[in-house]
């Protein structure tokens, strides 16, 4: 008899959905069918609509080490809440910072047995390794090792983790050309940012939104400015995550309309927040780096996601202790933490803003929340997809069901989030990974920690040279 049978599921065939039952054998994809098949296991999505597993692959889920912000577990919860089948986290937000494959392999220690959903890894390689001359070295280590990809910071983030120079971005960029794998630049100019911090504090400004002044929209233009130019003199792959500028949408297209292996992700929040009115409501629970923007970037990312100028969508969850970093007496604008959490809200926004709204096609949504990431990271077909053999990842959605964000319902420990309050129309209601049922809207989490498993880099794939499966209505 066969394993597990999703029945009732409304499947994205182009941008149709279409009703189809779905088999699974030992977690991978078996067949499409409208035909009945007994099975040991059935799960029913009664008339739902049933994604390829959402793919969150930017998270700094701070374990080991910053763990009275968030564990692996909790932030595999509130993924798996907010449908992410696959996360892809990153290196520098745990002790030590991944930074080669020792400290690699010790995280993967300690967050193993702790995985509720699939995860992979981002690698690391910082300005220090490159003074020390170990960057070509480390970044193969570790590429050999099943990363997907590298983390490169422009402006200071992690004390353990200390942000590149212009030339040493350069010398990064050369040693992660050598793997054929992307190289992901936090984009701000460390120079322009730090002189109108420096400017604001000593004039004194205490208002929230100065945060965002201090790190101008020209800031962040022309750090990817000089990503795009060196990715073009060494040919790497150039990644700009969390892009919040329309203008950083136009460079990135413009850099790919030239034929250059340039890609970028947005987050929601620079989609349905700017800094004056969230910053002004939420303070320091609205800081963030890069800065929330304006309302006019907020639609040239809209319109970046629809012209493929952004590739896809990730969240930056990075979540803070409230007591100590976020709202400790005496903090201020400029001395709270930057980070919020959002892999519990990431879905549901692009499903109720893009998608409902008309934003988004049906096939636009799953490119953003789940292909295009996969097919980035080389971790596609086995994840991204619906086809035969890929994993059995599916994000179940009730497309009609109205709620509000509410920051004391987060699974995350950090509850707070500038989108409280928000009202949107589309909802998780199960999240299944490779065949179980992880995430149960009545049920709460179905699975014990140590089910995630740690996914490698599978192919080195790029965007345009994949061509789409023939329409799974050929297999019915
Ligand atoms: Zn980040």
């Amino acid at each position: 008899m066969l394993d597990t049978i999703v029945k009732n599921a409304m499947i994205p065939q182009g941008d149709e959905l279409v009703k189809a039952n779905i088999l699974v054998e030992d977690g991978k994809i078996v067949g499409i069918t409208r035909k009945e098949f007994e099975a040991r296991n059935v799960i029913d999505a009664e008339g739902n609509m049933v994604l390829p597993g959402c793919i969150d692959s930017h998270t700094h889920f701070m374990d080991p080490g910053f763990t009275h912000r968030e564990t692996f577990t909790t932030g595999c919860r509130a993924a798996a809440y907010g449908g992410i089948t696959t996360v892809i986290d990153m290196p520098c937000c745990s002790v030590p910072s991944v930074r080669g494959v020792p400290e690699m392999e010790h995280k993967l220690e300690a967050i193993k047995p702790q995985a509720l959903i699939d995860f992979a890894l981002w690698g690391g390689v910082t300005g220090e390794d490159v003074r020390e001359e170990k960057h070509f070295r480390i970044v193969r280590e570790q590429a050999e090792a099943g990363v997907v990809a590298f983390k490169v910071y422009m402006t200071p983030s992690v004390p353990s983790y200390p942000r590149v120079t212009d030339p040493e971005m350069l010398e990064t960029f050369k040693a992660v050309a050598e793997t054929g794998l992307p190289v992901g630049i936090h984009a701000e100019n460390f120079a322009m940012t730090d002189f109108y911090t420096q400017k604001f504090i000593r004039e004194g400004r205490l208002d929230a939104p100065a945060w965002a002044e201090a790190r101008s929209i020209l800031a962040e233009k022309v750090a990817i400015e000089l990503g795009i130019s060196f990715a073009e003199e060494v040919g790497a792959r150039l990644h700009i995550v969390h892009m919040s500028t329309g203008i950083g949408a136009r460079l990135v297209g413009e850099a790919k309309m030239r034929g250059l292996d340039v890609t970028s992700e947005t987050c929601p929040h620079y989609l349905v927040l700017n800094y004056k009115d969230a910053m002004s409501e939420y303070g320091a629970f609205a800081k963030i780096a890069p800065p929330l923007r304006t309302e006019e970037d907020n639609e040239i990312l809209w319109e970046g996601l629809q012209n493929g100028s952004v590739d896809f969508i990730a969240t930056d969850h990075a979540p803070y202790e409230i007591a100590t970093e976020k709202a400790k007496q005496g903090m201020t604008i400029w001395t709270a933490f930057p980070g919020i959490p959002g892999v519990e809200t990431m879905v549901p926004i692009l499903v109720s803003e893009g998608y409902n709204k008309g934003r988004l096609t049906l096939s636009q949504l799953v490119d953003v929340l789940s292909r295009n990431a996969a097919i980035h990271y080389g971790l596609y077909p086995k994840k991204g997809a619906m086809f035969i053999g890929s994993d059995a990842d599916f994000t179940v959605i009730d497309l009609d069901r109205e709620w509000i964000i509410n920051k004391e319902d987060q699974q995350s420990m950090a509850k707070y989030t500038p989108l409280h309050g928000m009202k949107l129309k589309g909802k998780v209601v199960k999240t299944i990974v490779r065949g179980k049922v992880v995430f149960d809207e009545k049920k709460g989490i179905m699975v014990n920690p140590g089910y995630g498993q740690f996914v490698k880099r599978q192919t080195i794939s790029k965007l345009d040279k994949v061509i789409r499966f023939p329409s799974i209505n050929d297999i019915f």
